[in-house]
């Protein structure tokens, strides 16, 4: 029943969005999503989840205790990722979190490490910028991992914490350690020992993921990933 929902859905949003490809802006043919069959071919996959040791990991090595790290796509200024990523996060292009969902999903199907996760966790959103955008731009891929993978999705868990009232008073240091520390966790026993996937659009610094990390680390005997759309080598 779900699944004839989301082809209603998914043929809906075809309907809705013009169907040209977003890498070289051909008319898209009846069979093709969101990229024509050559712009697909050529994606700049990194194949992170078939390295032992890739690029994410080696950055957060001696930082963060982590499982795996993955990235789809490169990200490279003006080329197709830049495109794929400002659609979905600017022009409501929630169909390209559902087809790069599907793409990552068919890549980590043989995956082991993919099945030990028990939740994945977007990266939240400020309460403001989810208000102005009406949507977080991580949410239609993680649903369809969540779906494809066969691993809960909870945007619960982790939460983003506003401060704007009381940050002009509090002085610089204290400033400088809430800015750093930007999320919560919210948890009980029942959470503890779990393996949680932080999911975001691109990692550039890794700044916001190891923010983002470190608060679910917290949660007793925890497991940390994660997993992008796209990365960023600058
Ligand atoms: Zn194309």
């Amino acid at each position: 029943m779900l699944h004839l929902f989301d082809k209603i859905h998914k043929n809906l949003l075809k309907i809705v969005y013009p169907a040209y490809c977003l890498g070289c802006q051909q008319l898209l043919l009846k069979n093709e999503d969101v990229l024509c069959s050559n712009c697909l071919h050529n994606l700049p996959l990194t194949l992170h989840q078939e390295l032992s040791i890739n690029e994410i990991n080696r950055s957060f090595y001696g930082i963060l205790p982590l499982e795996f790290a993955y990235s789809l796509l490169y990200f490279h200024k003006n080329g197709i990722t830049q495109n794929l990523i400002h659609h979905l996060k600017y022009k409501n292009r929630q169909d390209i979190g559902v087809f790069l969902g599907e793409l990552f999903s068919y890549h980590l199907q043989s995956n082991e490490k993919i099945n030990k996760v028990d939740f994945i966790i977007p990266v939240p959103l400020h309460k403001k910028r989810l208000f102005e955008r009406g949507y977080n731009q991580v949410d239609t891929f993680c649903q369809t991992l969540s779906r494809e993978l066969n691993i809960t999705y909870d945007n619960s868990i982790l939460k983003r914490i506003s401060y704007s009232k009381s940050q002009t008073k509090k002085n610089k240091k204290e400033r400088s350690e809430m800015s750093a520390t930007p999320f919560e966790v919210v948890f009980d026993a029942s959470l503890h020992g779990k393996h949680f996937l932080i999911v975001d659009d691109v990692i550039t610094t890794g700044a916001t993921l190891e923010a983002c990390a470190k608060e679910l680390l917290s949660i007793p005997n925890s497991k940390v990933s994660l997993l992008t759309i796209a990365y960023s080598q600058s």
